[in-house]
C-alpha cells in the first residue's frame, strides 16, 4: 500500500534527494568513493558546500551583505548562540509557543527579556496581534511557523530593531523578503534535509556588538570567516540539502511552492471545516499554517479519535498524530509532500465520516 508522510519533522523528503543521496551514499562525485568518507575540504565536496550557498541565495534572493551558514546543532543551538552574538542590554520576543519557550529561556541567561505578546493562554492557538517591540531592544525574535500548534505568521513583520526568526518549519515554504531580517535559522529537518544541519542566514553587519567573550563555536563570525569550514560540517546533510534545493528549482522555485503548498493546505482545510467530525484547533482563521495542520475531534465525538488513528493508518497515513500538548491530529505537508497525499487523507476523513 502506498505510504502518505505526514511527520513533521523529521519529515518527507523529494524522491530526488533519497535516490541522489543514496547514489553518493556509494559513489559520491564519480569520485569512487562514499560522501561519507570522503574530507569536507576535498574540492568534491567544498563544490557541494558553494552550490547549496549559491542555490539559497537564488532561491531565497539573498542579498550580498548576508552570508549563508551550515552548522550543527540544531535550532535548539541557535536559541542560545543569537543572545550570545547580539545581546547587549535587553531582547524581545514573541511567545508562540513551546519552541518560542525555549528560546526565550536562553535569552534570559543573558539580562533582560521583554515578551512582548504571547498566546500561552489559549495553548498557543492564536498568533497575538498588536503588540509593541521596544526601540531600545537589540533584537526582536519570532517563531514564524508553530509546528506544534499549527500556527504561522505568513507576512514578513516590520520591526524597529533587529528581527531574527526561527524558521525550522517553513523556510523555502514561501517567498520571503530577507532584507526584514537580521538572522534566520532553522533545523533542516522539517523542509530541507535529513536531521544534522542547521542554516543561518546572517546579516554580516549585525555582529562585533557584545562586549562578552564569545565561545568560537559559537561565535557566527567564526563560520562566517571559513564559510562553515571552521569544524567539520555535516557532510551527508549538506549534500542531501543540495539536492532539495536543485528539486525546488526544477519544480519552479519558491513561488509554485508557495502556490502548491496553498493549495494543499486549502484542500484539508476545506475538509476539516465541512467534515462534522472535525474541527480545526486554530482560534484565528487567519493564523492557521500552510505547513502544519492541526484538527481535533468536534465536540461529542472525542470518543471516535483513536478509531479515526486506526482507520487512517490502515490506509497508509503516516504521522498525522497531534503533539501531545495539542491532541488530536496534525498533518504536515512540507513542500516535498504530493497532492496526491493530501487528498488521500481528504477522502479518508470523508470514508470515516459516513462509517460513523
Ligand atoms: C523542530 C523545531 C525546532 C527544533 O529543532 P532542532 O533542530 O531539533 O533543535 C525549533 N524550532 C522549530 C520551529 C521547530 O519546528
Amino acid at each position: 500500500m502506498k505510504k502518505h508522510n505526514f511527520y513533521a519533522g523529521p519529515s518527507i523528503l523529494p524522491e530526488l534527494t533519497i535516490n541522489e543521496t543514496a547514489k553518493a551514499v556509494v559513489n559520491f562525485s564519480d569520485t569512487g568513493l562514499s560522501v561519507m568518507e570522503v574530507s569536507h575540504r576535498s574540492k568534491e565536496f567544498v563544490a557541494v558546500v558553494d552550490e547549496a550557498t549559491e542555490l539559497f541565495k537564488e532561491l531565497l534572493n539573498i542579498p550580498d551583505n548576508y552570508s549563508i551558514l551550515f552548522l550543527g546543532g540544531g535550532a535548539s543551538t541557535q536559541f542560545a548562540m543569537v543572545p550570545f552574538n547580539l545581546f547587549v542590554n535587553k531582547a524581545a520576543y514573541l511567545n508562540t509557543g513551546a519552541w518560542s519557550k525555549k528560546a526565550i529561556k536562553e535569552a534570559k541567561m543573558f539580562g533582560e527579556v521583554e515578551v512582548v505578546g504571547s498566546s500561552e493562554d489559549r495553548n498557543f492557538n492564536y498568533i497575538p496581534k498588536g503588540y509593541t517591540i521596544p526601540q531600545n531592544a537589540d533584537y526582536f525574535h519570532i517563531t514564524t511557523n508553530n509546528t506544534i500548534y499549527g500556527t504561522e505568521i505568513k507576512h514578513d513583520i516590520e520591526s524597529p530593531v533587529p528581527l531574527v526568526a526561527d524558521m525550522s518549519s517553513d523556510i523555502f515554504s514561501r517567498p520571503i523578503d530577507i532584507k526584514k531580517y537580521a538572522i534566520i535559522y532553522g533545523g533542516a529537518q522539517k523542509n530541507l534535509a535529513p536531521a544534522g544541519v542547521t542554516f543561518v542566514i546572517i546579516k554580516n553587519d549585525i555582529l562585533g556588538k557584545v562586549k562578552h567573550h564569545l565561545p568560537t563555536m559559537l561565535n557566527y563570525q567564526t563560520h562566517i570567516d571559513k564559510e562553515s569550514m571552521f569544524n567539520t560540517p555535516p557532510v551527508l546533510p549538506i549534500f542531501a540539502a543540495l539536492q532539495t534545493l536543485k528539486w525546488l528549482k526544477k519544480e519552479g522555485g519558491i513561488e509554485s511552492a508557495h502556490k502548491r503548498n496553498i493549495q494543499k493546505a486549502q484542500l484539508l482545510y476545506d475538509e476539516i471545516d465541512r467534515n462534522s467530525l472535525f474541527k480545526t484547533s486554530v482560534d484565528d482563521l487567519e493564523d492557521r499554517s500552510i505547513m502544519n495542520i492541526c484538527f481535533v475531534m468536534t465536540h461529542g465525538n472525542e470518543d471516535k479519535e483513536s478509531a479515526f488513528f486506526d482507520y487512517a493508518s490502515s490506509k497508509g497515513m503516516i504521522g498525522i498524530k497531534g503533539h501531545r500538548s495539542v491532541g488530536g491530529f496534525r498533518a504536515s505537508t512540507y513542500n516535498a509532500l504530493p497532492l496526491d497525499s493530501v487528498q488521500a487523507l481528504v477522502e479518508v476523513m470523508q470514508d470515516f465520516e459516513k462509517k460513523y
